[in-house]
């Protein structure tokens, strides 16, 4: 038997009715790329938007065009979220900091027909163009006064185009499972893959988000996020703000530790989400500064594991709960949050609840996980058994975007994506990544998790950022390489290193050799990338394996 309830699709285009209707007077903030702070209200965002839709409209566009983005964080990027999506067309959000092979490669692979460009990358854009062919014109994201002269092709200014446009738009209504949004996943092999949202994926994975416990988003909250809208939907934080009626703050261009801290403060902010490349900045800036955060409650990070260390330092040297996310794009992207239980609270040390918070966590509403051995097999919840992590839900990828060679292998035979992760899960439901398939250390036969010796070795305070690489060993098969950057002015060596992990980490997972680098190489979302790291390291020999001539 069937309920007997109305079959509304859930659709973008309701957020930003709800939040206009309900939350009028809360505003939006930006840092704009211009440099002044730009600020409005829901109401303003509102009209705005579905001056947009007009004019978007006025330009051609229908129901299921690409309609790509190459933007900061700021309120025009938000306005262009919701009048593409709203009127049924699929908002391609590009990470400009893609390599130009890649750029076109996704430009092409999606069929953009528009490019929404904020002045920063119009310079970029010029240098690419000639090359995408099919794209039918250009919007800068400025007003009149800052247009630049340009040789895009058919290029518009934002502004104008929003000009005498009506304030009203009747968003048109459509199958919930319409797709909305359009973001490729930064590989680090081979041409990046299309993940392809939904109205309902994306509402389900807002609503998700804002179920976890604790969390409490609201009217008397300011969201940041510094992650950035051009991955993964700012995860989700620009769909979940307007319907829980907090204030959002975008940062624009400036994402330094200064200017963070800066915006954190002026505008009251409690809540910011991002990578912990950010928020070694951001920590960088409050130790040398001395500020203090007046009014900011959590730091979520997340796209890579959060280092004990960083989360000690929120939470011990500024009183800033610090909570860990992991995701993937193919998830929308969060799938588990980090949080001890009040339980835990109670009867946990301070130490044990560290090391609660440095696992990746309890899933969302919807958010299935599983692990598995070599053939497949559940491994039970112990929190001990290590295998590859596969996820379902109805906010997960049920396929890459017209890429049949990517899908043959993503999926098991029960349809779960498989995350490429290896991971833990106890019996409290909190998963705990060990390594990326591809990055586990094996040596003699037992598994180093890489993510577990970098997360020791950025615990030493003249450490700013450490990767670990397995490399060839003739004896071990592999062992790990331990590659640091050191803070300025450290003369930190390697034996100082080992003494310093020594007792942290077991002594067979003690590195067999420490390199300082001055930087290490970083994907375009901001991510360690370990294939180039082994790449540059790869006629590297182990000090206590000089002979070995194999790699
Ligand atoms: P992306 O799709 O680019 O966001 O990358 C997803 C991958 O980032 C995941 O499969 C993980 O390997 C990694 N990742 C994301 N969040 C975390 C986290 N909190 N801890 C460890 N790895 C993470």
């Amino acid at each position: 038997m069937l309920g007997l309830m109305m079959n509304r699709p859930l659709l973008i285009s309701q957020i930003i009715e709800y939040a206009a209707i309900n939350f009028p007077e809360q505003e939006v903030v930006s840092r704009s790329t211009e440099g002044e702070i730009h600020r409005y209200r829901f109401v303003d965002l509102h009209a705005r938007t579905c001056q947009l839709a007009h004019a978007l409209e006025k330009l051609g566009v229908k129901k299921d065009d690409r309609i790509a983005t190459v933007a900061w964080n700021n309120y025009r990027h938000l306005e262009i979220y919701y009048a593409v999506s709203g009127i049924g067309a699929i908002c391609h959000t590009i990470n400009p900091r893609l390599s130009a092979d890649q750029f076109h490669f996704i430009v092409d692979h999606a069929d953009d027909q528009y490019l929404f460009v904020d002045l920063t990358f119009v310079p970029i854009l010029e240098k690419l163009q000639g090359q995408l062919k099919k794209v039918k014109g250009y919007i800068v994201m400025t007003d009149r006064a800052h247009m630049p002269e340009t040789s895009l092709p058919n290029a518009h200014c934002y502004e104008t185009l929003l000009e005498g446009e009506p304030e009203r738009f009747d968003w048109p209504e459509f199958d919930e499972n319409q797709a909305s949004s359009l973001c490729y996943t930064s590989g680090t092999t081979g041409n990046p893959k299309g993940v392809l949202y939904s109205h309902r994926s994306t509402l389900l994975h807002a609503l998700s988000v804002v179920a976890f416990p604790g969390v409490d988003f609201g009217e008397d909250s300011a969201l940041l996020p510094v992650v950035p809208m051009f991955h993964v939907n700012a995860w989700g934080m620009p769909y979940f703000a307007l319907f829980t009626g907090s204030k959002l703050v975008f940062p624009g261009p400036r994402l330094d530790g200064a200017s963070l801290a800066a915006l954190i403060n002026d505008e009251g902010v409690t809540d910011t989400w991002g990578v912990p490349t950010v928020w070694l900045g951001l920590l960088r800036h409050m130790r040398e500064s001395g500020e203090r955060f007046t009014t900011l409650k959590h730091v979520q990070i997340g796209g890579s594991a959060a280092p004990k260390a960083m989360i000690r330092e929120f939470q011990e040297d500024y009183g800033v709960e610090a909570i860990q996310g992991w995701g993937m794009t193919e998830m929308s992207p969060v799938g588990t949050v980090s949080r001890p239980t009040p339980s835990m609270q109670r009867r946990m040390s301070a130490e044990e609840l560290l090391n609660v918070r440095g696992k990746q966590g309890r899933a969302l509403l919807g958010v299935e996980l599983k692990i598995v051995d070599a053939d497949g097999k559940r491994l039970p919840r112990d929190g001990v058994a290590r295998g590859e992590l596969l996820v379902r839900g109805p906010a997960i990828t049920s396929g890459y975007y017209e890429n049949a060679a990517a899908n043959a292998k993503a999926f098991d035979e029960e349809g779960w994506f498989r995350t490429g992760d290896v991971a833990t899960i106890d019996a409290d439901g909190y998963m705990e990544i060990v390594d990326r398939v591809k990055d586990v250390i094996k040596s003699g036969g037992e598994w180093i998790s890489s993510i577990d010796l970098e997360n020791e070795a950025v615990g030493h305070p003249e450490v700013a950022e450490a990767a670990v690489i397995g490399l060839p060993h003739s004896k071990w098969a592999e062992r790990p390489l331990l590659v640091v950057v050191r803070n300025p002015d450290s003369t930190l060596d390697a034996k100082g290193m080992i003494d310093y992990l020594r007792g942290r980490v077991v002594d067979w997972w003690l590195p067999n050799d420490v390199v300082f680098v001055d930087e290490l190489p970083h994907s375009a979302t901001g991510k360690l990338q370990k294939v180039r790291l082994r790449e540059d390291f790869r006629d590297f020999r182990f000090s206590d394996d000089r002979d070995n001539g194999s790699t």
